[in-house]
């Protein structure tokens, strides 16, 4: 007879968000399942950071690709042990191999194993989406996932896409010694500061990556051999052919519509509580439609479900507190509101910039490409910050808390930075605000009056 589990939640999906969920669950010492159908990791594990290592190891190692390979194999193996399926096992989180889908409206089932859950996590992930390219699904080609399975750098590497995955991996490769070109029917990073964007695709082009808005016509290939007709009849040869056009929600085989779920081509929908439309179901992270995807943002959506699930409190996803990171050099890192969006949406607003070459620390690191723009609003509430330059990863993230918290951009000058730190650099900004208020009369009268008083 098939085993039927009742625990109190049941997690589909063992990535970013899953583990999360599972982990966070079982330390509270509540039943929890984990369903995952393939790896454990998902992708931050099993793409996220093999990227990553990939370009970091293209900056370090240079062409030497073996070492390359050794880097990311050692980094993936070493990460890959926090969600391996025997810590979570040690945790308390009951983990089961295999393709989960919805029998019912409150049933899952996994091979014969029968999971009857108070609530379910949908945490499925996403898979690359592949644009209608005449030629192309006939063609050999690499995605996000599967481009690490190269065993030599491609002679030269066609990359269909230009948003942050296409770039990273571009700059890597190009890094490594192969010649790359990029192909988007739009410009690059066409979703994020524009120009942020525009100093990214700069220093592409001077690493030697040709960027190129066109449309694609249709695509020749063959194993080691890549044609890609333009629109107006160009054409463009290669050895090797890799996609990075976005991504789409992995819905595929859950059988949602037997629990009630609703869903269309964007991903799962939910409300700002995470719940779909069936009240025991929340989905999180990348197959959520109208979220951010990123790792952060599933660990995010996780966080508030454990919230929402375990102690009922009242949760709301805010995704402009999620900051976005392209991990390319320089980085590009983004969180809250763009000046674009401020300015679409009408908002009163101040922009606050430094450039990273009025900073000691960025001098003595010869890192002085870039800047950091602030928006607020006329009274100083920080409303969104971009940062392009070294370590923008890392620089976003104090400015995501002050997002979060509401704070004043009086805030961020009050807090002392050490030096010489690139830190600097947004206190600086935050500085600018008040740098008008500096020549006013009223100001000096004050500070004449003040002067009386010895
Ligand atoms: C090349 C690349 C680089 C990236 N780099 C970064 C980065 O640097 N930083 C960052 O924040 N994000 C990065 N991302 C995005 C990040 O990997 C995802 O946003 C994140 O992993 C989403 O987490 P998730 O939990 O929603 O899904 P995932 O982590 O994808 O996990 C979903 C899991 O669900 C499993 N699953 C799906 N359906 C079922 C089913 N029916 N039954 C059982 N199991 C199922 C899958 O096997 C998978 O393991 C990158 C993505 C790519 C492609």
């Amino acid at each position: 007879m098939a085993e039927v589990l009742t625990p109190d939640i049941c997690v589909i999906g063992g990535g970013s968000g899953g583990l999360t969920v599972a982990a966070g669950v079982a330390a509270f010492g509540v039943p929890v399942v984990l369903i995952e159908q393939g790896k454990m990791g998902g992708g931050s594990l099993n793409v996220a950071v093999p990227a990553r290592a990939l370009a970091a190891a293209a900056r370090a190692a240079g062409f030497d690709f073996v070492k390359v390979q050794e880097h990311v194999r050692r980094t993936t193996a070493t990460v890959a042990v926090s969600g391996s399926a025997e810590r979570l096992a040690g945790l308390g989180v009951r983990v089961i191999k295999g393709h989960a889908s919805f029998k019912d409206r409150r049933t899952v089932m996994v091979g014969d194993v029968e999971v009857r859950a108070r609530r379910f996590v949908i945490a499925a992930g996403s898979l690359p989406a592949v644009p209608p390219i005449p030629g192309l699904e006939q063609s050999p080609y690499f995605t996000g996932e599967t481009v690490f399975t190269l065993t030599a750098p491609p002679k030269h590497l066609i990359v269909i896409g230009a948003g942050s995955t296409a770039l990273e991996l571009a700059q890597a490769f190009r890094r490594l010694g192969s010649d790359v070109t990029v192909l988007d029917a739009g410009a690059p990073l066409a979703d994020v500061d524009s120009e942020a964007a525009a100093i990214v695709a700069t220093a592409l082009e001077r690493d030697g990556v040709a960027m190129r808005t066109a449309t694609i016509a249709k695509v020749d290939c063959t194993v080691g051999n890549v044609t890609v007709t333009l629109d107006g009849g160009d054409t463009i040869n290669g050895t090797h052919l890799l996609v990075a056009a976005g991504r789409k929600a992995n819905t595929d085989g859950l059988e949602l519509e037997a629990a009630g779920i609703r869903f269309d081509s964007t991903g799962i929908i939910v409300n700002k509580k995470l719940k779909t439309r069936n009240g025991r179901v929340y989905a999180i992270g990348d197959v959520a439609a109208g979220q951010p995807r990123s790792t952060q943002a599933a660990q995010y959506h996780a966080g508030l479900v454990i919230r929402h699930a375990l102690f009922r409190q009242s949760i709301s996803t805010d995704i402009g507190a999620v900051p976005r990171v392209t991990f390319t050099d320089p980085e590009l890192a983004q969180t809250g509101m763009s000046e674009a969006d401020a300015r679409r949406r009408r908002l009163k607003i101040r922009v606050l910039r430094w450039p990273y070459h009025d900073n000691d620390r960025a001098q003595i690191e010869s890192e002085t490409r870039g800047h950091i723009k602030v928006i607020t609003t006329a009274k100083g509430i920080i409303l969104g910050v971009t940062i392009v330059g070294a370590q923008a990863s890392e620089l976003i993230s104090m400015w995501a808390l002050a997002i979060a918290q509401g704070l004043n951009i009086q805030a961020m000058t009050d807090v002392v930075v050490p030096y010489p730190a690139l830190s600097e650099i947004g206190k600086r900004a935050a500085m600018d605000f008040f740098t008008p208020g500096l020549t006013s009369p009223r100001l000096r009268r004050i500070i004449a009056w003040l002067r009386i008083f010895g």
